[in-house]
């Protein structure tokens, strides 16, 4: 049999055993959680648990977390819902923030008339504060939209400061933790943060299961129902939300161990390509810090398109842009930002990836960069 290796842990996750036994057992929990009947009920205890389970590992009160499509639903109507709310003064936001984001941060400026800003970051990815401080200052009372990890180059933000910041100016944090979750022990009662997102596939439960935690008042994402307090109208995808966080539920087992693991793949990972590749460029500071499954880098004058192919063809999967936007031929608008002269190659690991599946990776990239010569 061909072999065939996955390293593209940021786009999607394989679901875990937990989450895929639980979307089994609940399979035949067919009842609507809104009727009152008792198999209704018993739909409706296993969405409120879950609210509950997750709630207590992202330190935050079940009645703060709505369930939601994705991620994508999640910042789109999070962001609509908080400019319509709170008015504020501008938003401001990175040209390294995912494309979810900034579209909808694009649109609120074109409907609601509420000025985009853009915050300053440095060669690497690293958010600049200082002028973050200054647009603030300027700008009291406004929406600070940040990522928490990178999903392209892995800068982690400091999210104490950034809270801290936004604070002292009277201004909301809205954070995209959608890379972060599930792999760090995250403390929302501690963060400064007033709004979060994540997503269930980003972390081995299914897809179609949004995050949303919220500080602040928030008003309906839809109409039309009293699903999620009056918040999300429309019947819940209950196994879906059970097996999220079933998943969820068990990274945050051994959440340190996984950390452990997973961060010496990258760290062998890195080292073998550095042994092997003079030529090689990573892409901000990913092969010293940031996500700890994540590496970003690129061979000038290579062509990225053509390597990509040729390990899709040798059975390996990795990404040469985020999961939205590789699809197209252009260089993703986070390398724009970070003028980086040209596609690079995103590798992210998992809990299944292994030193072979590594070894594998660098003998056909090495064999693929001896054919293909340059560009
Ligand atoms: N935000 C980040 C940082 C992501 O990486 C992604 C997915 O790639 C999203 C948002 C969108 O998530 P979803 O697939 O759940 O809509």
């Amino acid at each position: 049999m061909t072999q065939s290796v996955y390293l593209d842990y940021a786009a999607s996750t394989p679901l875990c055993s937990e989450a895929k036994t639980v979307l089994l057992q609940t399979m035949d929990c067919f009842a609507n959680p809104s009727s009152s009947h008792r198999f209704g009920q018993r739909s409706r205890v296993l969405i409120e648990d879950s609210r509950q389970e997750i709630a207590e590992i992202m330190a935050i009160q079940p009645k703060n977390l709505l369930f939601t499509s994705g991620a994508t639903e999640s910042i789109n109507l999070g962001i609509a819902n908080i400019c319509c709310t709170f008015r504020p003064r501008t938003m401001i936001t990175s040209n390294l923030e995912h494309a979810a984001l900034l579209g909808i941060c694009e649109q609120m400026q074109l409907i609601n008339n509420i000025p985009l800003l853009k915050v300053n970051h440095d060669a690497f990815g690293n958010i600049d504060l200082g002028h973050l401080d200054t647009l603030l200052a300027k700008n009291p009372q406004s929406l600070v939209c940040l990522m928490h990890a990178n999903n392209e180059i892995g800068n982690l933000l400091p999210m104490k400061e950034v809270g801290k910041i936004c604070k002292r100016h009277q201004s909301l944090f809205f954070c995209d933790m959608v890379q972060t979750i599930g792999k760090y022990t995250i403390n929302l009662s501690e963060l400064p943060v007033d709004f979060a997102v994540g997503s269930a596939h980003k972390f081995y439960g299914p897809k179609g299961v949004g995050l949303f935690f919220f500080k602040q008042p928030l008003s309906p994402f839809f109409w039309g129902g009293s699903q999620e307090r009056n918040r999300r109208a429309g019947t819940e995808n209950l196994q879906g939300i059970a097996a999220a966080t079933a998943a969820l539920k068990s990274l945050h087992l051994n959440i340190d161990a996984n950390k452990q693991q997973v961060k010496c793949m990258k760290e062998y990972c890195v080292q073998k390509l550095q042994d092997t590749f003079h030529n090689i460029v990573f892409v901000g500071n990913c092969q010293f810090d940031g996500l700890y499954n994540l590496i970003n880098f690129y061979f000038p004058d290579f062509d990225t398109d053509t390597i990509f192919m040729r390990l899709d063809m040798s059975g390996i999967a990795i990404s040469s842009g985020s999961a939205c936007s590789s699809g197209s031929n252009k260089k993703s608008h986070v390398l724009d930002a970070l003028n980086c002269p040209q596609k690079s190659m995103r590798v992210t690991f998992g809990l299944p990836t292994t030193k072979e599946d590594i070894d594998f990776f660098i003998n056909n990239l090495s064999a693929i960069i001896n054919q293909v010569g340059k560009a």
